[in-house]
Parts: structure tokens; sequence; C-alpha cells
């Protein structure tokens, strides 16, 4: 696996250029985060020519393959997410895993994911956090935990899972019991005994009440009301569901949630929930107090712990210098699948927006290394 010693030799062969203080490694393509988009867009920038170190580098935080999947919670199963779509080239069905429904993504995935790496060649130097992206000289300078990279262009592929977003409602502060988010969840068990806010409409806030409210008592807690979506969610209706978010951040507006635009699938195991009784919807609380939470008629209920499943950000702050963003709090792409920042056709976002699946990311991949190697005169090798 590519670890220090990996960094090691590239610092050796990398052709190297002398910055006043500190090394900078030269290569044309940095490709930050080696989740499913990062890792597509590695295989299409290699497949068409591009060498890794002088051509390009993958650059990811963690220490082992898998992206955001190595930390999602044990009982998501690959039964119960929604789909992992293949990486170009290799099926995940042949990998040893990829067709056991109850084996869990945050083994699995993981798994495929360094066969994969390993598979085409991929090396990916970790771990190494980019902590700013600027521009030097028409160049980027890419500064990480492990010293300084200098490319012509930039492919970010990021992801959420590094950017919860939790909204800020008054009181917040004054609870005594404990706030955790989606990300913070391992286990149902961790809730015995302990009333339950959970608040979010989203796929995940399903998933983690059917479990939490089988082990104890749950306060389901949605802003808008949830629409569930009979019948199969078909390729048609993705495709108009990635179109929504398409139209929107090619006009600069931040991507908004997916499931706003699809509905929640209904399934049996909501079937059962309902049955159950855990499906009493609740609007939104308007404040949180020292030991619970409270709606605007005084209505307040007592709780232990507020789950919020209220989603996540895309991770951008490292681009911050970069001012992508437009007054809306989103970033005008354009590009063929929206991948391209307008203002800067030097940099694509894969996994950001339309492409926040594992489907997207894929086709976002390949056209981003596509247009960018085009863009920057690298495709003779092609
Ligand atoms: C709970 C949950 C369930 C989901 N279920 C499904 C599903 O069933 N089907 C589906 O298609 N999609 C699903 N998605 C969405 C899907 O996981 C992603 O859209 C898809 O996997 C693409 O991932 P990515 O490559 O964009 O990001 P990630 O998998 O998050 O990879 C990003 C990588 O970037 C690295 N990184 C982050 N910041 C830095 C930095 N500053 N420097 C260096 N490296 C960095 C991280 O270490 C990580 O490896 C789900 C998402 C969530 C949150």
């Amino acid at each position: 696996m590519p670890s220090a010693y990996a960094f090691l030799s590239l610092e050796m062969d990398t052709p190297t250029l002398q910055s006043a203080s500190r090394l900078v490694y030269k290569t044309g393509i940095a490709v930050i985060g080696a989740g499913q988009a990062g890792l597509s867009a590695a295989y299409h920038l290699k497949k068409q020519g591009l060498e890794i170190g002088r051509g390009f580098v993958v650059l990811d935080q963690s220490s082992h393959p898998g992206g955001a999947w190595q930390y999602r919670w044990p009982s998501l199963t690959l039964r119960t997410v929604n789909r992992i779509h293949d990486l170009p080239g290799l099926p995940f069905s042949d990998t040893v895993a990829g067709n056991q429904p109850e084996v869990q993504a945050n083994l699995a995935v993981p798994h495929y994911f360094e066969v994969y790496e390993k598979t085409f060649g991929l090396t990916v130097y970790r771990p190494v956090k980019v902590k700013v992206v600027c521009e030097r000289d028409s160049r980027f300078r890419v500064e990480t935990d492990r010293g300084f990279f200098s490319s012509q262009g930039i492919i970010n592929a990021t992801g959420t899972w590094e950017t919860p977003y939790v909204p800020v409602y008054p009181g917040a502060g004054l609870f005594e019991g404990v706030q955790l988010h989606t990300r913070d969840y391992q286990t149902a068990d961790a809730f015995v005994g302990k009333h339950v806010v959970i608040v979010g409409g989203g796929i995940s806030a399903i998933q983690l009440l059917d479990e939490i409210s089988r082990v104890t008592t749950t306060t389901w807690v949605t802003r808008k009301e949830p629409i569930f979506r009979s019948g199969p969610f078909g390729e048609k209706a993705g495709r108009d569901a990635v179109a929504i978010v398409e139209a929107r951040v090619r006009k600069g507006l931040p991507p908004g949630s997916v499931v706003s635009v699809t509905g929640l699938p209904w399934s049996p195991a909501i079937d059962a929930m309902r049955k159950r009784g855990v499906l009493d919807r609740q609007p939104m609380f308007s404040e949180i107090t020292a030991h619970g939470v409270r709606w605007p008629d005084g209505r307040e209920v007592m709780a232990d712990v507020i789950l919020w499943c209220t989603g996540f950000r895309s991770s951008l702050d490292h681009l911050m210098p970069l001012m992508l963003k437009e007054e809306h709090g989103g970033i005008v792409m354009g590009g063929r699948l929206a991948t391209m920042v307008a203002k800067n056709p030097r940099i694509h976002l894969v996994g950001y927006g339309p492409s926040a699946s594992t489907i997207g990311a894929n086709r976002a991949g390949r056209a981003a290394a596509t247009e960018l190697m085009d863009y920057l005169g690298l495709t003779h090798a092609r």
C-alpha cells in the first residue's frame, strides 16, 4: 500500500522546484480525495496517458482506502445502501464481498477500493491532508500536512463526510444531554434507556430511527412533511433528480439535497416502522432547552440525546483562497456534466452536486479527466 514510503519515493522521483524555504513537488493535475469520485478521475487520467507523479498525483487524508465509506456505521450493509455503482473497469461484484447483501458497507467498499487501486496501479499518497489551495504564478500551490505541490489543474473529490451540517436553534448551548450527528452514529445499543430526538427527513434519518426505535423511545422531527414515494425509483426518475440538481449548480446555487427532489422510497422496512408507530413525525421544534426540545405552542419533550440527521455540505474549505463561491453560497459550474468551475476551468469538482452519488461520481470522474486534460493541453499521450 502506498504510504509514507511511497510519498518518500515521490519526493525522490518527481521533478522538483525550489521555493524560498520548502521543496515543491511539481505535477500536472492534483486529484484531491480518493473516494469513488477521485478514483474514477485517476483511472481516466491514467488511461488517457498521464503518468503518476509527473502527470498527476492523488492525495487522500485517510490512512486507508475506502473514501468516506470506511467511516459509516456497521449496520449499513450492502442490502441497506441504495446501491454501490461499479468503478470503471472492475465490477464491484467481482470482489469478495460484492454479492453478499449482509456484508457491512464499511468493510466491503474499502476492500473494493483497495483492490481497485492495486489492479490499476493507482498510487494514492496517504495520509496527506490538503490544507489549502491557492494560485501562484498561473499554477496551483497545494499545501498539505506533508509538503507542497504545484499543479496546473485540480480535480477536487473531497466529498462531504468532513462537513456535517447541524442547523442552529435557540438554546442549543443550554442542552444538558448529548447532541450527535449521523456521522457519530455507530450502534443503537448506545441509546438504550435514553429518549432520543431524531431530526431529519432523509434516508439516513429513517434508517437510524428504525434501528434506535427498536431499543428505546424516540421522537422524530422534520422541517418539512416527508414525502414517501411508492414504486421503484427507476432510471428516468434518477436522471430527472440529477437534472434538477445540475440546473441549480449551473446557476451557481448551492446543490441542495437529493431527497428533497426524489422523496423517500417506500419500503417494507418503512411499512414495518409505520405499523410499530414510530413514523409519528412531529414538526420542527422552535427551541432547545436544558432538558429537551420545545415547540412554539409550549409543548416540551424531555430528551437525553438529540441526533441531528441533517446531512452534510461539500468539504471545500481548503479551496477558500480561490474564491469560487458566489453570493448565494454556490459555485457556478459548467462543462459537459457540470464538473468544471465556470470562473476557473482549471478546477473541476467531482462528487459535488449532481455527481454526489456513486454513479454520478463515476461519470464525473471521466468527464473531469477528459475536459481538464484537453484544457491544459495534456492530451498528447492519448
Ligand atoms: C450515509 C451515506 C450513505 C450513502 N449511501 C449511498 C448509496 O447507497 N449509494 C450511492 O450511490 N451513494 C450514497 N451516498 C453518497 C456517496 O457515498 C458519495 O456520493 C459517493 O461515494 C462519492 O464519494 P466521493 O468520492 O465524492 O467522496 P468520499 O467517499 O467522501 O471521498 C472523499 C475522500 O476525500 C478525502 N478528503 C477529504 N478532504 C480531504 C483533504 N482536505 N485532503 C485530502 N483528502 C481529503 C477523504 O479522506 C475521502 O477519502 C451516501 C452518502 C452518505 C453520507
